[in-house]
């Protein structure tokens, strides 16, 4: 079989934050699908077909990639960031899972890239150094109540945590009601990180105390992320502090 599909991480943003690897396949490509805004970050050449669709449409993206690999072309998917985290590596392997006989035979590679998560603790310091949990906030593909449960019980075992969509348009109040499970639980002076487009032209850092953290500091192009308890800053002269977590617990 000649087709094949490699279902592949674009990174944060900055395009020197793209591993070769991902860079090979899009060179080797017939066929690139994915999320629009992630298409237009693809260099064009005559000989490529780019598929862009609407951000809800994943699995559909998903099956109409594996058609045409099926049917001999060489489809790259993309995501931002890293395929497997929140993206479209899973979308696929939903599909094939639910989908005919045929689609099992299709050779299929998953290419990591750079998370926003990773991206943006390695901007402000070392946040993740310890313990660290990853939740999505949105509440399109799971409940609330859920959503709810995950981040109190990683607020009381103390994790510092990383939030994908935080906050949506259609979303308003989900992030007003978490960052007041996250009062309740946490100690007034936990950093909160706001990174908003990572590596990008626009991007955007802020760090504040939690008692200072807003709903209307998240968009859907940040990720925020809460230290644990042991979660420092580092003042320093004329720059932006440093956030880490030592790998260490005190007892
Ligand atoms: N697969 C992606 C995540 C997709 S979910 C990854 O690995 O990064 C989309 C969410 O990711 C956004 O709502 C935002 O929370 C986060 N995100 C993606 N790119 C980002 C960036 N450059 N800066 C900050 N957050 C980003």
């Amino acid at each position: 079989m000649k087709g094949w599909l490699k279902i592949v991480g674009l990174g944060p943003g900055d395009e020197n934050l793209v591993t070769p690897q991902v860079l090979d396949a899009l060179s080797k490509a017939s066929d690139v699908i994915g999320y629009y805004p992630y298409i237009a970050r693809v260099a064009e050449y005559p000989s490529l077909r780019l598929h862009s669709s609407d951000n809800r449409a994943e699995l559909d993206r998903a099956k109409h990639a594996l058609q045409l690999a099926l049917e001999g072309n060489k489809v790259v998917v993309v995501s931002s960031g890293d395929p497997g985290v929140f993206a479209m590596a899973a979308a696929i392997f939903e599909a094939i899972e639910k989908g005919p006989e045929n689609w099992r035979k299709i050779e299929i590679n998953v290419l990591p890239g750079i998370t926003a998560m990773l991206a943006a603790a390695a901007r402000v310091g070392a946040p993740l150094g310890h313990d660290f949990c990853t939740i999505n906030l949105s509440d399109n593909l799971k409940p609330w109540e859920i959503i709810e449960k995950r981040l109190r019980l990683a607020a009381e075992a103390d994790f510092a945590m990383a939030f994908y969509n935080p906050s949506s348009k259609s979303r308003p109040k989900g992030f007003e009601k978490a960052l007041r499970i996250l009062n309740a639980v946490c100690k007034e002076t936990t950093p909160v990180i706001f990174a908003r487009a990572v590596s990008s032209s626009q991007e955007n850092i802020n760090v504040v105390p939690l008692t200072q953290a807003t709903p209307q500091m998240a968009d859907m192009r940040t990720i925020v992320i809460v230290g644990s308890s042991q979660t420092r800053i580092i003042q320093r002269p004329d720059r932006s502090p440093f956030v880490y977590t030592p790998r260490f617990l005190s007892p």
